[in-house]
Parts: C-alpha cells; structure tokens; sequence
C-alpha cells in the first residue's frame, strides 16, 4: 500500500471507528448524567468553514457558492448555508457535532475550489486551521470529573499532539487520578472530531474561534 493509500485507510478508519463508537460512548455518557450535573455549555461564537478557507471577510467575497468543496467531500462533512443568513445563504460550512472534518489527507475540498475561497496550496492536514477545541465546561467534563473517559483524546487524529492527557492527584477523592485532556492550540486543527465524539448530551468540548483561556484546575 503507498502511503497515500494508508493515510487515506487511516482517515476512514477514524471515521467508521467514531461512528461505531457514538452510540455505546453516548449510552455510556447516559449514564453518567444522572451522575453529574450538568451545565449548559458555551454557544460556539463563529462558523466553520471547510479547511483551507481565507479570513472570513474576503471568503465571503471570494467564494461564488459553487458547493464543488461539499461535493467533493467524501464524508459529507461540508454543508451549504440555506436559509442561515448569520453564515452567509449559498456558502459551505461544518456543523462538528453533526459531521466534522476528517482531514483527508490529499484535502480535495480546497483543490477542487475554483475561486480562491479554499486554499488550494494547503497539503499538510496538521496546517488545517479551522478553529481550536476548547473544554467549554470543565464541571461537566467526565475525566476532569475523575472518571474514566478520555474518549475526545482517543479518538483525536492528531492524539497526543493536539491533546495530550495530563494526570493529577484527585482530591477529592483521595486515591484516584484525574486524567485530564488538555488542548494544545499550536497543534489543534478544529476538526471537531472531539467536539462530535464527547459523549455528553450537550458536548462539553467544542471547536471555537476565539478561545478564552482556561483554568488551570476546577474547584468541585
Ligand atoms: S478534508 Fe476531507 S473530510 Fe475534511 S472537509 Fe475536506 S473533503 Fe471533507
Ligand atoms: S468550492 Fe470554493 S467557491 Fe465553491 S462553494 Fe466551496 S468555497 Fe465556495
């Protein structure tokens, strides 16, 4: 097998294990809400847009709502604005807790793109720069919690570069480690494979812009 060949077994491996793995980790993450509260997490403050996309302002300028980039998605991770007038109506975007990026490694929605919008030039997956993860709620985050789950780690593609688990003490229980996913924005493409993955009902880990900074523990 070249390697293009097994980079591309590897992205849909990702794919199908995800897919396999939502329904028992959402069954699993089921339980455990009635476990532990849960607060409502932050509302993501922007769109994504496919990889490869140029400052916002000027995508909007370039792009001439072809949807070849949604076409040429294999995942069908890539929608086209309808009646979203927020995300700008004939324009593509990605909704991660429905369907995030995959990263093919060839990225062929930015090198069918005709207008510039997506940067054909992008061809390393780890430059994508849709967003950065951030743990929106850490009170609601199971393995900051001191349960075992991890799952937004495992199944990250660029897993223990984009998110690294750091272990702690538990103190409040004191015998058990917390294994804490932490995001490492340098790295951090916004695939939002986490984001679809988090076995929460409302994701306690999303893809954002902007993101603020984070506590470096939580108080429970
Ligand atoms: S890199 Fe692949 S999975 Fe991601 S949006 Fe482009 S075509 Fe779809
Ligand atoms: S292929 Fe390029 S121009 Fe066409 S919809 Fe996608 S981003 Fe816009």
């Amino acid at each position: 097998m070249d390697s293009e060949s097994k980079n591309m077994a590897i992205s849909r491996r990702l794919f199908l294990k995800g897919a396999a793995l939502t329904p028992l980790t959402l069954a699993l993450g089921g339980a455990a809400i009635s476990a532990v509260y849960l607060r409502p997490a932050q509302a993501r403050d922007f769109y994504l847009r496919p990889p490869g996309a140029i400052e916002e302002k000027r995508f909007l300028a370039a792009c001439v709502k072809c949807g070849r980039c949604a076409q040429a998605c294999p995942y069908q991770s890539i929608k086209m604005a309808g009646g979203e007038a927020v995300v700008g109506i004939g324009t593509p975007y990605i909704v991660p807790r429905e369907m995030p990026c995959y990263l093919c490694p060839d990225i062929p929605c930015t090198k069918v793109c005709p207008s510039g919008a997506l940067d054909k030039k992008l061809n390393d997956v780890e430059k994508i720069r849709m967003g950065t993860a951030i743990i929106v709620d850490r009170s609601a985050c199971l393995s900051i919690r001191g349960l075992r789950c991890e799952v937004c780690y495992r199944q990250c593609p660029l897993i223990d570069k984009a998110i690294t688990l750091e272990t702690r003490h538990n103190v409040r229980t004191d015998t058990h480690t917390i294994m804490e996913p932490v995001i490492h924005r340098d790295k951090c493409v916004g695939c939002g494979i986490c984001e679809k993955v988090c076995v929460r009902e409302t994701p306690v880990i999303v893809v954002q812009k902007t993101p603020t900074l984070q506590k470096d523990h939580y108080e429970f």
